[in-house]
C-alpha cells in the first residue's frame, strides 16, 4: 500500500490525501483483480465478496463520520475520567451525537463504581544530584500526603528482580523498577512489561517499600510520563505509586547506577471519593430478522485525564460508529448491529462488566472492538464455528483489497466486551490495528486529536463496514461449541 509516512499534524495533507485516496482506490482496483483472480485459483481462503460490498468499502473510504466523532469528542468534552462529571458529559454528548447520526433505541445505562481522583504530582531527587523529575500517579495510588515523601531509591531493573527481593527488605524505601517495553506492531510488548504497572505497586508494597515509583509503560522519549490503572490485592494498604517519563525514568537509572544513595522526594495527594455515576451509552441499527442473534460492537467513552483520549478511545468509538452508519445508509441489515460505548474501562472494566450481566438476556452472535488507536488495520483474526467458514472466507476476501491480511490466531475481543463473550459464548472478529506508534502516546497528556491520521482512521471504517456488512445480512449459524 501506497502511503505517505505519517507526519503527526495533518495540514500537509490535502494534496497528500488526494493523491493517497486516489492510490488507494487505485491499488485497490490492481488487488481486487489480483484477489479475484488468486480466490478463483484457491478458491479456499478468501471468496470475491460481493459488489455491493466493495461499493460500500469505497465510500466508507471516503468517510468523515470517524473523524468528526473523535473531533467533536476532544474538543468539546476532552480528558473524561471514569466515574467524573465530565465521563458523565461525555455520555450526554455520545447520546446526542448518535441521535443526529439517526441511530435507535440509543439510551444510557447507568451504574455505580468506586472512584479515584488525581491530586498534586511531583518528584524531585534531593540527593546526590538535586533536579526535579517527570511523575504522574497510576490509578489506584495512594496518598504521600502534602508534604510528600523522601526517602531512598531502590533500584530494580526488572519486576523479576523486584519479585526476587527479601519480604521487608524494601522498609521505608522507594522502589524503583524499569523494564524495557518495545514498540512491537501487535502491542505484545505491553502485556510483556505492563505488569510491572499492574502489579509491581502491590508486590513493593507486601515487602514493606514506602512508595514505588516505575519506568512507565510506553515507548516514547518525550518527558511524558504515562499513567494507568495498578492494583492492590485485597488485604494490602496501597502505597503511594507514581510512573516517570522515560527520559526522567533513564536519567534517576543513570543516578542509581553511580553508587552513591539517592534521596527521592514524591508528592502524590489522589483521593478516593467513593461510589460514583458512571453508565454505557448503547445505540442500535435494527435488523429485519432478530431471530438471527446481533453483532455488539465495542468501545470506550471514558478516557484518562491527561490527555483529550483522542487514541484511546475515541478513534474506536468513531471507527465503529462510522462503520455502522454506512451499513445502515446501505440499507436495513438483517443482524441488528448494537453500539456499545462502554464507561469505565480504563479504571476496571466496570461499563463492560455491567453490560454483560444486565444485557446477557439478549441475543447476540458476535462480539468487536476497536480500542487500539487509529493507525491502520493489518490483519484479521477469527474466532467463529465450522459452520461459518465460508462467511469467514468471503471477508477475508474483501477485505484482502485493504491491505489486510488474514490471522492464523483465534479472535479474542477487547476489554469491553469480555464479559458478554464469556457470559454468552460469543463469535468474535478481530480487526487487528498497527500499534508501532500507540504506545507512545497512550495515557500520556499527548493523546491529542493532531495525532490521528485521517487516512488511516478511514481505512479502519472501510474495514469495519465491509464486515459488519457481510455479518449483518448473513444469516449463517454463529453458534460457537459449547466451552469444556
Ligand atoms: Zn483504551
Amino acid at each position: 500500500m501506497v502511503h505517505v509516512a505519517i507526519p503527526v499534524a495533518g495540514r500537509k495533507r490535502p494534496l497528500a490525501k488526494r493523491k493517497s485516496r486516489v492510490s488507494q482506490l487505485s491499488m485497490k482496483k490492481t488487488v481486487r483483480m489480483i484477489t479475484g483472480a488468486t480466490a478463483l485459483l484457491l478458491s479456499t481462503s478468501a471468496l470475491a465478496a460481493p459488489s455491493d460490498v466493495m461499493a460500500l468499502q469505497d465510500k466508507a473510504l471516503q468517510d468523515d463520520v470517524a473523524y468528526d466523532i473523535v473531533e467533536g469528542l476532544t474538543t468539546e468534552i476532552g480528558p473524561r475520567q471514569a466515574g467524573t462529571e465530565a465521563e458523565a458529559r461525555a455520555r450526554d454528548w455520545a447520546v446526542a451525537k448518535l441521535k443526529t447520526l439517526g441511530f435507535s433505541n440509543i439510551r444510557n445505562e447507568p451504574y455505580m463504581m468506586p472512584t479515584w481522583i488525581r491530586g498534586k504530582e511531583m518528584a524531585s531527587v534531593v540527593s546526590p544530584f538535586p533536579q526535579k523529575l517527570a511523575v504522574t500517579a497510576l490509578g489506584n495510588s495512594a496518598s504521600t500526603g502534602d508534604k510528600g515523601l523522601t526517602a531512598e531509591v531502590v533500584y530494580f531493573p526488572t519486576l523479576a528482580d523486584l519479585m526476587a527481593a527479601a519480604d521487608g527488605s524494601l522498609k521505608g524505601k522507594i522502589a524503583f523498577v524499569s523494564h524495557a517495553m518495545q514498540a512491537t506492531q501487535d502491542g505484545s510488548s505491553y502485556g510483556a512489561f505492563g505488569p510491572a504497572r499492574f502489579v509491581g505497586p502491590n508486590i513493593a508494597a507486601k515487602k514493606g517499600a514506602a512508595a514505588i515509583v516505575i519506568r512507565s509503560a510506553g515507548t516514547d522519549h518525550h518527558r511524558n510520563p504515562h499513567t494507568g490503572n495498578t492494583n492492590f490485592e485485597k488485604g494490602v494498604t496501597p502505597i503511594p505509586a507514581g510512573a516517570l517519563s522515560i527520559p526522567d525514568a533513564e536519567n534517576l537509572e543513570r543516578m542509581v547506577k553511580r553508587g552513591k544513595p539517592v534521596q527521592l522526594k514524591l508528592v502524590l495527594t489522589p483521593q478516593n471519593i467513593g461510589q460514583q455515576e458512571s453508565g454505557n451509552v448503547i445505540a442500535e441499527l435494527p435488523g429485519s430478522d432478530p431471530s438471527l442473534g446481533m453483532i455488539v460492537i465495542a468501545c470506550h467513552l471514558d478516557s484518562w485525564d491527561l490527555g483529550t483520549g483522542a487514541i484511546d478511545d475515541a478513534s474506536g468509538c468513531g471507527i465503529i460508529t462510522a462503520a455502522a452508519k454506512h451499513v445502515m445508509a446501505a440499507g436495513q441489515p438483517k443482524r441488528t448491529i448494537r453500539l456499545l460505548w462502554a464507561g469505565a474501562e480504563e479504571v476496571g472494566l466496570w461499563g463492560g462488566n455491567a453490560y454483560g450481566e444486565a444485557r446477557k438476556g439478549d441475543k447476540h452472535a458476535l462480539a468487536m472492538e476497536s480500542d487500539f488507536g487509529a493507525d491502520r488495520v493489518w490483519r484479521v483474526d477469527f474466532s467463529l464455528p465450522e459452520t461459518a467458514k465460508p462467511l469467514a472466507d468471503q471477508i477475508a476476501g474483501a477485505l484482502q483489497p485493504l491491505g489486510i491480511g488474514r490471522g492464523q490466531q483465534p479472535a479474542s475481543g477487547g476489554a469491553d466486551v469480555q464479559a458478554i463473550i464469556r457470559n454468552n459464548n460469543l463469535a468474535v472478529i478481530d480487526l487487528q490495528q498497527d500499534g508501532t506508534r500507540y504506545f507512545d502516546l497512550h495515557h500520556t497528556p499527548d493523546d491529542t486529536l493532531d495525532k490521528i491520521d485521517p487516512e488511516q482512521l478511514r481505512q479502519n471504517v472501510a474495514a469495519w463496514a465491509t464486515v459488519l456488512s457481510i455479518v449483518g445480512n448473513s444469516d449463517a449459524d454463529l453458534t460457537m461449541p459449547a466451552k469444556e
